[in-house]
């Protein structure tokens, strides 16, 4: 005997299908912000979900999918279009990030898919720890990169994120050899990152890459802090002080050697 699903079981299976569609997923919050997250005035969107621990993470209420808000792409390409006149004018448009975006690998090729197709710039911000995920087709629709090299000795990245190098290096390694434009982003922590020696692996890699545009050593702060205590997590990095200007410029320094446009 056969027993017809309750409506509220239908619903249940109707959107989990939609999510595997990628047709819905979870966001954790938007912003509208200039000169960050990529040229001119840009839609950023956060999607939820990170499998990286980052010591620094300013983010820690992003990393669980289940605490965002289930979102239709159809919603997220409406609020992009309602901006399109201010992107073009600035030379901006959407950058997906996150928590991890290519936790959600469905949804976010939609959505860049669907941002293209209005003709709006897309970026994707991304650790490049879950590269694999990306499809060629999700990279035809994408603009820009940026990529956060949390460091270039392997153990150093494990201890800042919990997780390998390795798979971050190889989707550098594919954006280089599709020509795609890339900003290669790198943390500034003083007695976590800022070995010279650790420095100067990120700076070779980022120098062996065909498409990198600029690269932006982005001093560590504090303003993560509260959210960590929100959210009842213990945090390292509690005494850690930004960087003096002083190491700032060296680092700086040590990409400008290789050729590198730094910010
Ligand atoms: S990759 Fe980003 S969101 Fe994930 S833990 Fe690191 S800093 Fe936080």
């Amino acid at each position: 005997m056969s027993v017809a699903p309750t409506a509220m079981g239908a619903d249940r299976s109707i959107r989990l299908a939609r999510i595997r569609l990628g047709d819905l997923g979870s966001v954790h919050s938007w912003e509208l912000v200039t000169a960050v997250d990529g040229p001119g005035t840009r839609m950023t969107l956060f999607l939820s979900g990170c499998p990286l621990r980052c010591l620094y993470c300013h983010n820690p209420d992003t990393w669980r999918m289940r605490d965002g808000r289930l979102t239709s792409v159809e919603d997220v390409l409406a609020r992009v279009g309602r901006y399109r006149h201010v992107f073009a004018a600035t030379g901006g448009g959407l950058t997906v990030s996150g928590g991890e975006a290519l936790m959600q690998p469905t949804f976010l090729g939609r959505i860049l898919a669907g941002t293209k197709e209005l003709g709006v710039h897309t970026t994707l911000d991304t650790s490049g720890y879950l590269g694999a995920n990306a499809t060629d087709a999700m990279l035809e629709v994408t603009d820009l990169v940026l990529l956060d090299v949390k460091s270039g000795d392997p153990e150093t990245y494990r201890r800042v994120t919990g997780r390998d190098l390795a798979p971050t290096l190889r989707f550098g390694r594919r954006l280089s050899d599709r020509g795609i434009a890339t900003w290669i982003r790198f943390v500034l922590v003083p007695g976590l990152t800022d070995d010279p020696d650790n420095v100067s692996l990120v700076a070779d890699y980022a120098a062996s890459l065909a498409g990198v545009e600029r690269v932006e050593v982005l001093p560590f702060h504090q303003m993560g802090r509260e959210k960590w205590a929100r959210c009842a997590l213990a945090y390292d990095l509690a005494d850690t002080q930004p960087p003096t200007p002083e190491l700032t410029e060296r680092v700086r320094e040590q990409f400008r050697e290789r050729g590198l446009l730094v910010y």
